[in-house]
């Protein structure tokens, strides 16, 4: 068996068992455990397993399933929670955008259907009711989510103070409701999805 099938040999071991022993490893391989110690060497750089007191341990636990609701309701991103927009609907439905860009676009379809929205404040990352946030655009930090973006505050204060160090412009909920919509109009690649 060479090296590299033996590493993946291990990573698959480890997969499973999460913990395993050296001299575990060892055996099952059936090479020495100086050998398997240099194996691993290259699974401990990248940082896919630590090493514990005799044995090795994984690092990353397999990611969850996905759900439906992991992915924007708009633009069918995953969804990262930090910049995530959720609409709640009549009946308790939720749905959830990728961030306030396609939460806002989402907001402005459903209309009268979306009794609340919750967004998260870009600082601090608590929850804030949508329509009482305060939005940032144009700024000139990338969050690496939908163009144009938009972040949004709880405290106008900090939006402000996040402004003057990072350029932007300031709106309530009903003007970057407003003003997103018609910057969808231009170049509009979201108007066409269906629910
Ligand atoms: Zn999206
Ligand atoms: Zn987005």
């Amino acid at each position: 068996m060479f090296p590299v099938e033996r590493q993946n040999r291990i990573r698959e071991l480890i997969a499973k068992h999460q913990n395993m022993k050296i001299s575990d490893l060892s055996e099952i391989l059936d090479v020495s455990e100086m050998t398997i110690h240099r194996d691993i060497k290259p699974l401990i750089d990248e940082g896919y397993v630590t090493k514990t007191f005799g044995g090795i341990t994984l690092k990353y636990a397999p990611a969850p399933p996905v759900a439906s609701e992991d992915h924007c309701i708009v633009c069918h991103k995953t969804i990262n929670e930090k910049l995530a927009y959720r609409i709640i609907l009549s009946g308790s439905k939720t749905e959830t955008a990728c961030c306030a860009h396609c939460g806002l676009i989402r907001h402005h379809q459903l209309n009268d259907e979306a009794v609340q929205a919750l967004c998260y404040d870009f600082l601090c990352q608590t929850t804030i009711s949508s329509s009482l946030a305060t939005y940032v655009m144009d700024t000139s930090i990338n969050i690496g989510c939908c163009q144009p973006q938009i972040l949004t505050f709880n405290l106008k204060e900090h939006a402000e103070k996040f402004v003057k160090g990072f350029g932007g412009s300031i709106y309530t909920f009903e003007e970057a409701l407003e003003k997103n919509i018609k910057m969808q109009g231009k170049h509009c690649p979201h108007s066409n999805s269906s629910s």
